[in-house]
């Protein structure tokens, strides 16, 4: 049965831990509101990533494609016996990682013609990036599989995950939008929004109006941002777009749906100190090591102080197995080493810009 998110809020611990630790154990199903729900494994020695479904009178719409045909298939199935047995017209990558877009052939098999919705950027990236991507994807596998740190009771898991990696479709975007595209079906309305960059330069915010609910793929979920192909300024910039919306629930592209926008308030300090501090350091001319070894510590204090470090622990040690799970300080720690290169760049290119001819 589904678990309604807020009866369920009063046993936060028990939901995060009482769970078996097995591969084919099936998603946890949480009814957010009349229309939504969201669908999120159990913890895995893999990428774990939230999908939600939202639920039409004739058809349904699925936001994240999960992040291989294998995991993908278990999340259908579940669907199927939990959820509802209506098509599956629409499919949405919120950006174009391959833990929001790999697992897109499952959804294929189960609806054929299911439209695939996208940022025309994230269209762009799958079909110039996505092979590479996956090559990255099952690099860092293996190297959890195989290498000196992995762990004997996961390497099986990871090696059925390659495998799915390996056969998974890569399927592009058919449906692409730059700013907005609404969604009606008989009184349900379903907006797919871009806000701004952030997380990427084309993620998508899903917003069903009347339920109170906003999906937001990694612009905003329940693990610590990443920066890999983010602008740290557009990301704040669109949070504050994002917090002028009216909303009840948010369900993010990693963990548990959150009420209300505390996540969100939280992720704006986190990333308004992290930039601040970032930002102070390159202008002293600090090296990274220095600015990193300044920074972590006190980023560090913050996150502890206001509880959310521990929010955030939990929440990793409940979504992904020892092999994926690393340590909350490092992952700050790869926060403030993107940010920093980020911001370094652009100094050194200003100070780098020719000179103008006169
Ligand atoms: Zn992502």
């Amino acid at each position: 049965m589904p678990v309604n998110l807020y009866r369920c809020a009063g046993l936060w611990a028990l939901c995060l831990f009482a769970r078996p630790a097995h591969a084919e154990v099936d998603f946890r199903v949480t009814r957010v509101s009349p229309h939504v729900y969201a669908l999120r494994p159990e913890r895995l020695a893999r990428v774990n990533s939230t999908s939600t479904v939202i639920v039409g009178s004739s058809y349904l719409v699925v936001v994240e494609a999960q992040p291989d045909r294998g995991q993908a298939r278990r999340l259908v199935q579940t669907l199927r016996a939990k959820v509802s047995k209506l098509p599956i017209r629409y499919l949405v990558y919120t950006h174009a990682h391959l833990d929001h877009v790999l697992g897109a052939g499952a959804f294929a098999e189960d609806s054929p013609g299911v439209s695939i919705i996208a940022h025309e950027w994230t269209r762009e990236r799958v079909l110039a990036n996505g092979e590479a991507d996956r090559k990255g994807m099952m690099d860092f596998v293996r190297q959890r599989a195989e290498g000196p740190d992995a762990v004997a009771s996961e390497v099986s898991e990871l090696r059925q995950y390659l495998r799915d990696l390996e056969s998974s479709p890569i399927l592009a975007p058919t449906l692409t939008l730059r700013d907005s595209l609404v969604l009606h079906d008989a009184g349900l309305r379903v907006d797919i929004l871009s806000l701004g960059e952030g997380h990427t330069p084309g993620d998508l915010v899903v917003r069903i109006p009347g339920d109170g609910v906003v999906v937001t793929g990694d612009l905003v979920h329940d693990l610590e941002p990443l920066f890999w192909d983010a602008d740290p300024d557009a990301w704040m910039a669109t949070l504050n777009r994002l917090e002028q919306l009216p909303f009840q629930s948010l369900i993010g592209g990693h963990g548990d749906p959150q009420p209300g926008k505390s996540v969100l308030h939280r992720w704006q300090a986190y990333l308004q100190s992290l930039t601040a501090l970032v930002k102070e350091q390159v202008a002293t001319g600090a090296d990274e090591r220095t600015a990193v070894a300044a920074i972590t510590p006190r980023l560090m204090a913050q996150l502890r102080g206001d509880g959310y470090a521990d929010r955030i622990q939990k929440s990793r040690d409940g979504l992904m197995m020892t092999s994926f799970i690393g340590d909350l300080e490092g992952a700050i720690r790869g926060n403030v080493e993107n940010v920093w290169r980020i911001y370094k760049a652009r100094d050194t290119s200003a100070g780098k810009a020719p000179v103008p001819r006169t």
